[in-house]
Formats: structure tokens, C-alpha cells, sequence
């Protein structure tokens, strides 16, 4: 961990946490906002909901308090073992985290689809046709159990050997930066972007809009693998990505391609 972090007072602590999560929350939404605006290509031509971004915005604020409370006291008590920095332990940091997240975040998300659960879910799923600001558009509980993923995971992974404190920040910064932006309403995706293969890598942005739209499948973060291998895709999603590559976007929610 860098000296300064490992030196400073608590509320340096928190506001270097906060600033780094806030950086990168502006980022995302600069990027999906600048996505909707320029690429012409909106996946559901439909207008949001009344009120929908001020909700949203709202979400974002407890999210981001949610993770600097958490984040600062994982820095400070230390709880993430991490080794000396370097390229090796960083580069493993972040590829641990890229597929456990993934795998992690699929079966909480599956989870609180669950009925018992989905109450917990509801205000994400407020937004129907999402926007940049749907990313983290999310309740006090599902922003804690969102920190499972965010530190929870590195203790556990750092059980098996230091994580990389760089690795694990640069993971952070990645995941908020595809979540937030990832959520635009719009497809920025080229057509070899649209693949079998390439979407077990990265999903085009119609693979999560079609969660919003439709509940019941692709509960995925982020690349498609996960959904694949549990059999919760919807068949019609590659058609869906073409048509709206190709400048048709879907015209209602409940519209199958
Ligand atoms: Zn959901
Ligand atoms: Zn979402």
C-alpha cells in the first residue's frame, strides 16, 4: 500500500477513497453520457421514466457513501493482505479479481432475483431503459452486499497469497468505470464486438440493457461467460445487438428480435 495511504489521518484516509471513487464514477458517466450523445445508435428508442436521473443520482450518492465507508475501513484496518508492488502480483491482483467478480457477482445477482430477496433489487430495476447514472443507481442493501465483491473477495483472495495493492485499485476503477458507462442507453459495440466468442470477454451494451428491460436472464457483470455456462441467456440477444448496430433500436420493452 502507498505511504501516504498507510500514513494518513482518517478523514485523509476517507477523502482520498472517496475522491479516487468519485474520479471514476465522473468518468463513467462522462464517457456513457458522451456514448448516448454522439454514437446515434440507442438500444430501446423509448424516453426514461419521470424523475428517472434525480433517482438515480440519489442511488449513486448512497452507493458512493456505501463504498467510501468500506473501502476506507478495509485500508485502514488492513484487512486485504497485500504484498510489495509488483508487475507480476498486480497483473495476477487484477485478473483474480476480473473472474471472481464475475462469478460472484452472477450468483448474488441471481440471488436477489429471488423473491424473498428482489426487494433488496427493486430500486436498481427502477430504471427500465437505463442511463449512465443506472450503473450505481442502487439501494443502501444491495450497495453493501456490492462491497462482498469490492473487499470481501480480496480477503479472501489475499488468503491465498498478497494481492497487489495496484492490481486491486485498478480493478476498482475498471469495474466502476464499466458499470457506470456500460449502462448508457446506447451501443457503441462494432459487430466483432458482437460474437460468441467476443462476448465471453466483454457483452455488448444490449446484453445488459435487455436485463432491464425483460428481469429474467443475464445476470452477468460485465462479459457473457457466466450467463452461458448457467444457461440464462436470452436466445435472441445477438439479433437484438445487430439490429441495433445496425441503427433500429428496439422500439418497446417487451419486444423479442
Ligand atoms: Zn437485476
Ligand atoms: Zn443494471
Amino acid at each position: 500500500m502507498p505511504e501516504l495511504l498507510r500514513t494518513a489521518s482518517l478523514p485523509l484516509l476517507a477523502g482520498l477513497v472517496l475522491a479516487f471513487f468519485v474520479a471514476w464514477t465522473l468518468a463513467g458517466l462522462a464517457f456513457g453520457f458522451a456514448l448516448e450523445r454522439f454514437v446515434h445508435k440507442p438500444v430501446f428508442a423509448l424516453p426514461l421514466a419521470a424523475g428517472q436521473l434525480r433517482f438515480e443520482a440519489i442511488g449513486n450518492l448512497v452507493f458512493l457513501a456505501v463504498t467510501t465507508v468500506t473501502v476506507t475501513a478495509a485500508l485502514r484496518f488492513q484487512v486485504v493482505r497485500l504484498g510489495p508492488a509488483s508487475l507480476a502480483r498486480d497483473l495476477g491482483t487484477f485478473v483474480a479479481m476480473l473472474v471472481t467478480f464475475q462469478i460472484f457477482y452472477w450468483f448474488l445477482h441471481r440471488a436477489m432475483h429471488a423473491r424473498s430477496l428482489v426487494w433488496i433489487h427493486r430500486w436498481h430495476h427502477r430504471s427500465h431503459v437505463t442511463s449512465p447514472l443506472t450503473g450505481q443507481s442502487v439501494s443502501f442493501g444491495e450497495a453493501c452486499l456490492w462491497m462482498l465483491g469490492y473487499v470481501g473477495l480480496p480477503i479472501l483472495l489475499s488468503r491465498i497469497a498478497p494481492l497487489g495493492f495496484y492490481g486491486w485499485a485498478g480493478y476498482l476503477a475498471f469495474n466502476v468505470l464499466g458499470n457506470v458507462a456500460g449502462h448508457a442507453n446506447a451501443e457503441p459495440t462494432l459487430a466483432a464486438g458482437g460474437t460468441r466468442v467476443a462476448s465471453l470477454f466483454a457483452n455488448p451494451f444490449v446484453y445488459h440493457s435487455l436485463h432491464h428491460a425483460r428481469w429474467t436472464g443475464h445476470y452477468g457483470f460485465q462479459a457473457a461467460w457466466m450467463d452461458w455456462l448457467m444457461g440464462t441467456e436470452f436466445p435472441d440477444w445477438q439479433r437484438a445487438f445487430e439490429r441495433v448496430r445496425t441503427g433500429k433500436p428496439l422500439k418497446s420493452l417487451k419486444e423479442r428480435c
